[in-house]
């Protein structure tokens, strides 16, 4: 599960997350959808730490992220070593270059559970295989990423991500930079997902998909949560002029 409350982040003037509460509990698979530059990609990196947050709370599979004051208004991680547990139990998948280029698929997902996690090499083995067969990429383990399609690269992501036993996952508009007749492919494999009960939070542009596999929708405007709701209200029935102009323009 995953709660933000009241989360701001600034970079430098430029006030980007103005007080965004969301969370998802078990089983919840949240969409989040908004204009560019609307704070959707920084609200999951504040998420997975890979931003720090200027004030608010992060609270992660029941633990709250440690922060400390930085000096300068801003916070900074309090414990390292918190950091990296809670990033051990999140899975996160981005729009593009997501795999080691300097390593087979399957040393790519087997390279946090080895390196990171110490479970050992053949056992991760087993696991990668299982993994990569379930996103249609079993044959191609031995194969370099760049010798992969778009499509075939995010599906790897997701093996990837999904190797270390996530309780949750992020993923950032995961099919934006692949060639349209590649985007299929990686959506079944989200959804699949989905359908499962996986938590996950999901910035992405497919309305439809959002529509389908969601059960909540957030909608973001100028780094605020403008409207939320179930994926039936947001699109049948949205109650914002920007939220319907939204959707006029992109569905
Ligand atoms: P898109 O749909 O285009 O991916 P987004 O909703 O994900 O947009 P963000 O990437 O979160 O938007 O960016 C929100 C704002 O924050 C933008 O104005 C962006 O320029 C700014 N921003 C993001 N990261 C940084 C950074 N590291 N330093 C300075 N400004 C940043
Ligand atoms: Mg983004």
């Amino acid at each position: 599960a995953i709660h933000v409350q009241d989360l701001h982040k600034k970079f430098g003037a430029l006030h980007v997350l103005k007080g965004v509460s969301l969370s998802a509990r078990d089983g919840d698979v949240v969409a989040i959808i908004g204009g560019s530059g609307s704070g959707k990609s920084t609200l999951l990196r504040c998420i997975n730490c890979l931003e720090n947050p200027t004030s608010g709370v992060i609270r992660v599979n029941g633990e709250e992220i440690r922060l400390k004051p930085d000096g300068n208004g801003s916070t900074l991680p309090a414990d390292r070593k918190q950091i990296e547990r809670v990033r051990s139990r999140l899975g996160m998948v981005f729009q593009s270059f997501n795999l080691w280029t300097h390593m087979t698929l399957i040393e790519n997902v087997i390279e946090v559970p080895v390196h990171v996690l110490g479970v050992k090499r053949e056992m991760a083995i087993i696991e990668a295989e299982k993994l990569l067969a379930r996103v249609g990429l079993l044959e191609k383990r031995h194969v370099y990423p760049a010798f992969l399609s778009g499509g075939q690269q995010q599906r790897g992501a997701i093996a990837r991500a999904l190797a270390v036993q996530p309780r949750v996952m992020l993923f950032d508009e995961p099919t934006s930079s692949l060639d349209p007749e590649l985007i299929g492919e990686v959506l079944g494999v989200i959804g699949d997902l989905a359908r499962e009960g996986r938590t996950m939070i999901l910035v992405t542009h497919e309305m439809k998909f959002a529509r389908e596999v969601a059960t909540r929708v957030v909608f973001l405007h100028e780094g605020r949560v403008e409207e939320e709701g179930s994926p039936d209200a947001i699109f049948g029935s949205p109650k914002s002029e920007r939220l319907q102009q939204f959707i006029r323009r992109v569905g």
